[in-house]
């Protein structure tokens, strides 16, 4: 846990450098390199020792190095970090090999189809290789090497993973028959893929332990909802996501709400590029970067930047300018950042599919952009998690529960837990396994689309009949159970021989199934109004689950009156609480994503947390501005003057 600490700012810096480039490293200066890190405020750097292409980028037995490459540039740099008291980190690419991959073919990955993963002859791109073939003795081979002749902090190793089902290759084939598993089987198919996956990070894991016992070890492509069962060979967890490239806004949110539950250190990696990895010229504003940072810190991670370095090997200054701003800014904050913890009050709960667990994007990112719109503090969850800390959980949309896991459910409600759930979350051979819930399935929405009349007035919602976008289901109560909202019908469905106007034909006749049902402390919402709002962005599905998140859970731990994108989380420091405001002002631009470009202050900002005792102070962090407070048990209240992009409220109690 403690290798990490502290180390907030790194850089992960990319040099895929292809062999037909002669001027490699021309330019590179070690004692410039590290000036240039250490003037941009960064304390780790995760450096080369092998790219995507397969060259190696230093004096190797085992690998190829670079043809062009004159110095040892790992070792340069390594020398000089350690001199400057910079952490470095070994990169070594992985499934990525191009040198290999075209020279043994055999070791390629192979799909279904008995396509070989490879790009095709006329067009750029990587070769993949399969990790349960020889190629493994060589990754492990110059592992050995880096690990033996140079004083890296860590191992980076990247593109770990089998192709879905899983890889037909020779090897793979032979492998399963051994292992009695049917390579016609889908499920078999998958089985052997986490085999091989999980005994290549068991022997890397292992390799760098026996070697280097202090040094980091991260595998990058595993971050997904069943990561808790390969989190023994990780040391910490790196999120790579690049907002504005095909990541886009919500996966850093939620991933890191769940991968932070499971007890490593956790890093938020972002890249500098106003795109993707290897945008050359493309520079990001310093209130993006600033803002992404933002939500890493917010969130209880340390900070990555990605960078490539030009194949001359000069670090570029506008590049370091920038990062070097949002870092000092990181560096002050961290004060208040070193080991706080988050404190939440509900959780979204994964599902499964099948066996494993599965992220039903829509429904989960859904899910987690109405509780940040509305300003709750909340996790994400497998089903093994520890429920008791939660008042609430969220079961979302779709996808099944395990036998334990409704066994754990009881418990939690039998001990005053709510839970929402919706649609057809926990639905198995037409029952509803949630327990504490009176509903029998009856069937699918017959009418495209059907209305929901809010009746209760727990919704802060006009009585009106609003349109569900999404197909439900229908649902009938097997006791008397409240009904917060009903379901109507419209006159029909739209097709080319019934429809009128523009769009939905208008509601018609109130149907004999509930939309909205409460069982004590269970509520349950017939269609996916997590996935709804996601796709529509109908702030009304907002409204019904803020009037049941009310409902079921009175007193909340922040209470801040902002605007909609305004991000707020609560975390705790040994005896402060830190407040955490983030401002999210993107504008459209380009077509479909975007961007920050600048951020006009929010001011005078009331805000409540619920500090259970008088705190002794209240101040502004980083500028330790102190702040006058009310307190009326268990709220402390105060005015925020200002928040530009990341204002930090500190209370000591
Ligand atoms: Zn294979």
């Amino acid at each position: 846990m403690e290798k990490l600490t502290g180390y907030f700012r790194q850089v992960h810096l990319d040099f895929h450098t292809s062999p037909i480039i002669e001027d490699i490293c021309r330019d590179f200066d070690a004692r410039k390199f590290v000036e240039t890190l250490k003037r941009a405020h960064v304390n780790s750097v995760t450096v080369f020792a092998k790219c995507h292409h397969g060259m190696s980028y230093f004096n190797t037995k085992v690998g190829i190095k670079h043809p062009h490459l004159k110095i040892d540039l790992l070792g340069e740099i390594v020398e000089e970090c350690k001199r400057e008291d910079i952490r470095v980190v070994a990169y070594i690419s992985v499934g990525w090999d191009n040198y290999m991959g075209e020279r043994h073919p055999e070791w390629l990955q192979c799909d279904r189809e008995g396509r070989l993963l490879r790009p095709k002859p006329y067009e750029p791109g990587w070769y993949t290789l399969c990790l349960n073939t020889p190629y493994v003795d060589y990754v492990k081979a110059q592992t050995k090497e880096v690990l033996e002749n140079y004083d890296v902090d860590g191992i980076f190793f990247d593109i770990v993973f089998q192709v879905r089902p899983g890889c037909l290759c020779y090897y793979c084939r032979k492998s399963m028959k051994e292992q009695g598993l049917d390579i016609e089987s889908e499920e078999d198919l998958e089985e052997h893929s986490l085999r091989v996956e999980h005994r290549f990070m068991k022997m890397m894991r292992d390799l760098v332990k026996s070697i280097k016992p202090e040094a980091t070890v991260f595998f990058n492509g595993r971050i997904g909802p069943n990561l808790r069962e390969e989190a023994e060979y990780f040391t910490h967890f790196e999120i790579e996501s690049l907002p504005t490239a095909f990541w886009g806004y919500w996966h850093f949110p939620f991933y890191v709400r769940f991968v932070r539950t499971l007890g490593k250190p956790v890093v938020g990696m972002t890249a500098r590029f106003h795109k993707g990895w290897g945008d050359f010229g493309g520079v990001k504003t310093i209130e993006q970067l600033e803002y992404e940072c933002a939500t890493m810190l917010a969130n209880g991670a340390l900070c990555s930047i990605g960078d490539q370095m030009h194949p001359r090997g000069k670090l570029e200054d506008a590049v370091y300018e920038i990062i070097g701003q949002v870092y000092r800014g990181v560096e002050e904050k961290e004060e208040w950042c070193r080991k706080a913890r988050p404190i939440t009050e509900i959780a979204i709960m994964l599902r499964k599919r099948g066996k494993r667990y599965f992220v039903y994007e829509r429904s989960d990112y859904g899910a987690t952009k109405i509780l940040l719109e509305l300003k709750y503090q909340f996790d994400v969850i497998d089903q093994e998690a520890d429920f008791s800390k939660y008042k609430v959980l969220i079961i979302p949309d779709e996808g099944s529960i395990s036998d334990e896991c409704e066994d754990k459910l009881k418990d939690f409600l039998k001990r005053g837990g709510a839970v929402i759930f919706s649609h057809s979350a926990t639905l198995s051979d037409n029952e509803f396994r949630m327990p504490g819930v009176d509903v029998e399935y009856i069937d699918t929405f017959k009418y495209r689309p059907e209305y929901i009349e809010p009746i209760s007035p727990i919704f802060k919602l006009p009585t009106h009949k609003y349109v569900v976008y999404e197909q439900g289901l229908h649902v009938k109560p097997k006791k008397a159970c409240e009904v917060l909202a009903k379901l109507h019908r419209p006159y029909f469905s739209r097709t080319y021989r019934t429809f009128t106007s523009h769009a939905q034909a208008p509601a018609y006749a109130e149907l004999p199934y509930p939309a909205i049902v409460r069982s004590r402390n269970v509520i349950y919402i017939s269609f996916p109004i997590f996935k709804a709002y996601f796709i529509h962005g109908y702030h009304v599905y907002k409204r019904i689950v803020e009037g049941c998140l009310e409902l079921l859970m009175p007193e909340r731990l922040v209470k801040v009156k902002a605007p909609v994108s305004m991000e707020v989380t609560l975390l705790r420091q040994d005896n402060r609480l830190v407040v955490h405001l983030v401002n999210f002002q993107p504008h459209r631009r380009g077509l479909g994503t975007e961007y920050i470009e600048e951020v006009f202050p929010l001011r005078n900002l009331e805000l409540e947390v619920r500090t259970e005792d008088e705190p002794s102070r209240v101040y502004m962090a980083p500028q330790r501005r102190e702040l006058e407070f009310s307190y009326e048990k268990p709220y402390t209240r105060c005015v925020v003057p200002e928040v530009k992009i990341h204002q930090m409220v500190v209370f000591e109690i």
